[in-house]
């Protein structure tokens, strides 16, 4: 028999990766609206009767008028986080409800929330090929400190991940770019050092390169950009789609 040569296969996936990373959750790691459309739908069932909404698609669109309202007052720092989901029971219910019915009719919603709560498939994939690689990973995200360490305790994703930096602990939100400063200095790198990916073109990827940082725009759902806007960072489809951008942007 005669010998042939076999192609040696290249194996990326352990490929050294010398770089500091850092992540949003909802949207990129966590199927957000998914767990959001899950948990409306649940609650319109039940509470209908002292809703303003009559139809379930109806209930969805206002519940997330108001969530998105409403968290936006919590991340500027004028409500806390108990407020804006009071806030947003009231803005939904078509009576006056007092603020311990109204926590407890969000607790409906909030159970349900949770319990609808899911990585996108790609993640686990991504997160230990980079883990293997020796990237070292963080967290930068806007919301509850409480709540979105759980998300990440829950998907089972908190041990790829040091710093994990929630802007209600820091006192700032993305897109403000002390945020990503704070990340940066906690890891030990300067931002010029680190990438962010995320799926806002404000909140990840304008505020990650005011900071001096390079960014990724995660597009899982295929967002067209208006007037052909041009963003100075790559796009990918998906997680997966991140690690050959990576190894490009050396
Ligand atoms: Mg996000």
């Amino acid at each position: 028999m005669r010998g042939t040569v076999l192609p040696i296969a290249r194996d990326t996936s352990i490929k050294p990766f010398s770089g500091a990373l850092f992540f949003d959750i909802d949207g990129t790691l966590l199927d957000h609206d998914w767990a959001e459309e899950r948990a409306a739908e649940l609650f319109f069932g039940k509470h209908r009767d002292i809703l303003k909404a009559q139809t379930a698609s109806e209930f969805y669109n206002q519940w997330r008028d108001a969530s998105s309202q409403y968290m936006e007052q919590f991340l500027r720092g004028s409500i806390t986080f108990a407020e804006q989901r009071t806030r947003r029971c009231r803005e939904v219910i078509g009576r006056t409800v007092s603020d311990r019915e109204a926590e407890a009719i969000f607790g409906d919603y909030l159970e349900a929330y949770e319990a609808n709560w899911r990585m996108f498939e790609d993640v686990s994939d991504v997160l230990n090929n980079l883990a293997g690689r020796g990237a070292q990973m963080g967290v930068i995200s806007n919301g509850s400190a409480e709540q979105q360490t759980s998300k990440l305790r829950r998907m089972g994703l908190i041990q790829y991940f040091d710093p994990i930096v929630i802007s209600e602990s820091v006192g700032v939100s993305k897109p403000d770019r002390s945020i990503f400063e704070t990340a940066a200095g906690r890891m030990g790198r300067n931002a010029g050092d680190c990438i962010h990916v995320g799926d806002s073109l404000e909140g990840d990827v304008a505020g990650a390169l005011a900071a001096g940082m390079r960014a990724i725009w995660v597009n899982r759902s295929g967002k067209q950009l208006e007037n052909e806007r041009k963003i100075a960072a790559p796009q990918a489809k998906d997680l997966n789609a991140v690690l050959p951008i990576l190894d490009s942007m050396g």
